[in-house]
């Protein structure tokens, strides 16, 4: 089937994640295209697919569905319907056995939690953060300038190293610029004050309330590949492209399989991240230094474990969506609590527990390739030290989960200044469109990661050639969450 298409009527997407799902159902939906979507997992929705576990169902991260983006929320909820339920954000800071809320109140909890030391640092850093201003090289002076040194070393400092792996006094200030402008000490006594929980109009860094499908974001994913199939459009699962195959005049004109087969067509939209699409394009036009620049590039990887607790073990009030664990003698990063997000997502919610152990890590290093049988038990241990659980026995351990999902953050590290070269050349090739989070290289969520798939079939349908709108989604600063 696949050499007999027609070359000028097919449109490859790579990837059916959220930017190329969108990108395949706007081209379907609105032009005389054949759309083939090739996937090398065996589900749709991308980092925001669900995977059905005999436990429960998990999602990796805890996908809320929040956007400013009029078309994006029109999309969402004509494909949903009223599938989709209303969720109230409640998420705390695990710190040396506290639950605090988060972002954190100046409340007795945080001054207990802090001790008379703590609280007295606190207070002295931040005074003298607001008298002495550093330069600002890193994320460790973004983070002192607002909050002190005192709070940075409580609440920032393990944190932010767990998710990048490397320490803030290494990484660009321009990450806190983006991920949390909108909080500082002050914004957060003003908050207090005037006791006002932030909704859809605050900065994004305290959004409130957000939507989710019962099922998790998988449910909206599979729902969008159903309707794309119901227009014509295929998605191939379990297959890779390995190559996207340029002509002499720096257009594109197929792309090969990892069954072996090619597909022809001279429009192909990708997802794939921007290192491997580089890696990926044959007998393309791209310069050394272009080259360098997508092989440098870095991303953060993730591990997802799914892992059921009996109810009554818990010794916790667990009403959380999420969990942020700020405590250096664990590996864990985020506790996702899927009861909470939704019932359906939990096959016993009355007696289960279902929890998602977030663990930042790297590609090869010791959590990424430890066995399955040792993160279970490194998993039960983390839980038993923060005083989840007390025992082993309260674990079901034939229901843990291990998931290693790489490439889930893009670095804004080293290469990543140097993208804009890399950019310019792949618009040179005829054809190809590169969208989406890790296509783009840029911390988009799912909103941005569709807008760009939008902009890109919109750009398609009207002929034009101009990759401008689609690089310009998400380049305001105000507009991001940390840690997600
Ligand atoms: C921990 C975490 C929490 C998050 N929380 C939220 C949230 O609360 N709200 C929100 O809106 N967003 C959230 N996001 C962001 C969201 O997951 C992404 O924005 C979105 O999934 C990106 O969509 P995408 O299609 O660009 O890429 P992806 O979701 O990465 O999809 C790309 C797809 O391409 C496939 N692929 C890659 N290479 C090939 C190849 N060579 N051949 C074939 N297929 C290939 C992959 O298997 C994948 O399915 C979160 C992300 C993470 C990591």
């Amino acid at each position: 089937m696949h050499s007999n298409n027609n070359l000028e009527d097919v449109i490859i997407v790579i990837g059916a994640g959220p930017a190329g799902l969108t990108a395949a159902y706007e081209l379907a939906r609105n032009g005389d295209y054949k759309v083939v979507v090739i996937e090398a997992l065996d589900r749709v929705g991308g980092l925001s697919r669900t995977v059905p576990t005999p436990y429960g169902r998990m999602d990796l991260g805890g996908h809320r569905f929040f956007t400013k983006e009029g078309r994006v929320n029109d999309f969402w909820h004509n494909v949903a319907g009223d599938m989709m339920v209303e969720r109230e954000r409640h998420s705390r800071i695990l710190y040396r056995g506290h639950l605090l809320d988060y972002p954190v109140r100046l409340s007795g909890d945080t001054f207990r939690a802090m001790g008379i030391g703590g609280t007295i640092r606190a207070g002295w850093g931040y005074m003298c953060s607001t008298i002495h201003k550093r330069p600002e090289r890193s994320l460790e002076d973004f983070y002192i300038n607002r909050f002190g040194r005192g709070l940075y070393s409580m609440f920032f400092e393990s944190y932010t190293a767990k998710v990048w792996g490397v320490h803030p006094s290494a990484l660009s200030p321009d990450w806190g610029a983006q991920r949390v402008k909108s909080l500082s000490v002050s914004k957060v006594i003003k908050d207090m004050l005037r006791r006002r929980p932030s909704g859809v109009d605050g900065p994004t860094t305290l959004i409130r309330r957000f939507e989710y499908p019962p099922h998790g974001p998988g449910q909206l994913w599979e729902a969008v590949a159903d309707r794309l199939e119901k227009l014509g459009g295929r998605v191939i699962l379990n297959t890779r492209v390995d190559a996207i195959v340029v002509d002499c005049n720096n257009s594109v004109t197929s792309v090969k399989l990892s069954d072996g087969t090619t597909i022809q067509g001279r429009t192909v939209v990708n997802t794939m991240p921007l290192k491997k699409l580089a890696e990926s394009l044959q007998g393309a036009k791209l310069s050394p230094e272009a080259k360098k620049i997508a092989s440098e590039l870095q991303y953060r990887d993730f591990i997802m474990v799914g892992l059921p607790v009996c109810r009554e073990s818990v010794k916790m009030p667990l009403t959380d969506n999420w969990i942020y664990i700020q405590d250096k003698r664990v590996n864990l990063g985020r506790l996702q609590v899927f009861n909470n997000w939704s019932r359906d997502m939990v096959t016993d919610p009355d007696n289960i527990i279902w929890l998602g152990l977030e663990y930042f890590a790297s590609k090869g290093d010791r959590l990424w390739t430890m066995s399955d049988e040792d993160m279970a038990r490194l998993a039960t241990q983390e839980l038993i030290t923060i005083g989840l659980i007390n025992n082993v026995a309260d674990v079901l351990v034939d229901g843990i989960t291990r998931i290693n999902v790489p490439d889930a953050y893009p670095s804004y590290l080293g290469a990543y200044y140097h993208l804009d070269r890399l950019k310019g050349e792949l618009d040179a090739i005829g054809g190809l469109w590169t969208i989406g989070r890790a296509g783009q290289h840029r911390y988009n969520n799912m909103d941005h990661s569709m807008l760009t798939g939008m902009l890109a079939a919109d750009a398609i349908l009207n002929g034009s050639i101009d990759r401008t709108p689609v690089w310009s989604v998400n380049t305001s600063d105000d507009y991001h969450e940390e840690g997600k």
